[in-house]
C-alpha cells in the first residue's frame, strides 16, 4: 500500500476506534434558527429556514416522506464564499460551485477569546490576541481556517444570540493581518455572521467578508462546540452545497480532532 492509502486507512480506523473524534461544529437547522437581520434602510433580509411537507407516508406519497426547503442561502451554520461580497466577486473560483474541493478540508486553527467576550459583547479580536496565540502555540500555518472561539453558540434563545446586533468579531486590523500577513484558508465565527454586529460602522465596513472575501477566502458563520476543539492539530471539513451561481450555503461541517 502507498503512505497515503495507508493513511487513510489509519485514519478511517481511528475514527471508528475512537481515537479521533468527529466533532459536529453545526447547529440544528429549523424554523426557530436565527438569521442576521438587517436595519431596513441598509438592505432587504434573507429569509430564515421553512420547510413544506410534500409526503408524509400519506395520499401524497404512501411509502415515503419528504419535505420542500425554503431559506436564504446565509442561513443557519452557513458557508460565505467569495463571491459572497462586493471585494470578491470577480473570482473565478470564489462561487460555491467553482472554488475546488480539497481547499473544503483544512486544518483549524481555534483562537480562544471567550473570556473576553464574557466580559463585552462587543469584544473585537486584535491582532494582538494572534500573535499571543502564535507565541504559544506556534505560526498559523498555510491554508489553515481561523475559527474564533468565543461560546457565543451557548446562547440557545435566538434573541440572545443576536443581541440586538451586540455581537463580537474581528476588528478591521486582524482582517487584514490575516488576509494579508498569514496564507489562511477562511474564518469561522459562532456569531451569526464573520463580522462583528457593530461592523457595518468599521472603516471598511464589515473588514471579515471586505479582506477575505478580497483574497478568495471562505467564512463559516454560526458554529458550535469550537470549545470541543484544541487550538491546533484539529481538521475541519465544510463543504457548501454545489449551488450554481450561489453565494454559500447552509452546511454541516465537521471536525476530525485527536481523541483527549
Ligand atoms: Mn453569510
Amino acid at each position: 500500500m502507498s503512505s497515503a492509502a495507508e493513511s487513510l486507512s489509519a485514519l478511517t480506523g481511528l475514527i471508528d476506534s475512537g481515537g479521533v473524534r468527529v466533532i459536529d461544529l453545526t447547529q440544528p437547522l429549523e424554523e426557530s434558527t436565527p438569521v442576521i437581520s438587517l436595519p431596513e434602510q441598509v438592505g432587504k433580509n434573507s429569509p430564515g429556514f421553512s420547510k413544506t411537507v410534500v409526503s408524509n407516508f400519506d395520499a401524497d406519497g404512501p411509502a415515503w416522506a419528504w419535505n420542500a426547503l425554503h431559506m436564504g442561502e446565509h442561513c443557519g451554520t452557513h458557508f460565505d464564499s467569495p463571491n459572497h461580497w462586493i471585494t470578491g466577486r470577480e473570482h473565478q473560483t470564489g462561487g460555491p460551485a467553482t472554488i475546488p474541493p480539497e481547499k473544503f478540508i483544512a486544518p483549524a486553527v481555534v483562537i480562544d477569546v471567550s473570556a473576553k467576550v464574557a466580559k463585552d459583547a462587543d469584544y473585537l479580536m486584535t491582532v494582538q490576541d494572534v500573535l499571543d496565540f502564535e507565541a504559544e502555540h506556534g505560526r498559523i500555518e498555510d491554508g489553515a481556517l481561523v475559527l474564533m472561539r468565543t461560546d457565543w453558540s451557548k446562547r440557545t434563545d435566538p434573541a440572545a444570540f443576536l443581541n440586538d446586533g451586540h455581537c463580537p468579531g474581528p476588528s478591521v486590523e486582524v482582517m487584514k493581518f490575516l488576509a494579508e500577513e498569514r496564507q489562511t484558508r477562511g474564518f469561522g465565527v459562532e456569531q451569526v455572521g464573520t463580522d462583528a454586529g457593530q461592523a457595518g460602522m468599521f472603516d471598511p465596513p464589515f473588514p471579515a467578508h471586505h479582506y477575505m472575501h478580497l483574497k478568495n477566502r471562505y467564512g463559516l458563520a454560526s458554529l458550535t462546540n469550537l470549545d470541543q476543539l484544541p487550538p491546533k492539530g484539529a481538521v475541519v471539513i465544510a463543504a457548501p452545497l454545489k449551488i450554481v451561481g450561489g453565494s454559500g450555503s447552509p452546511l454541516r461541517v465537521l471536525a476530525l480532532a485527536p481523541a483527549a
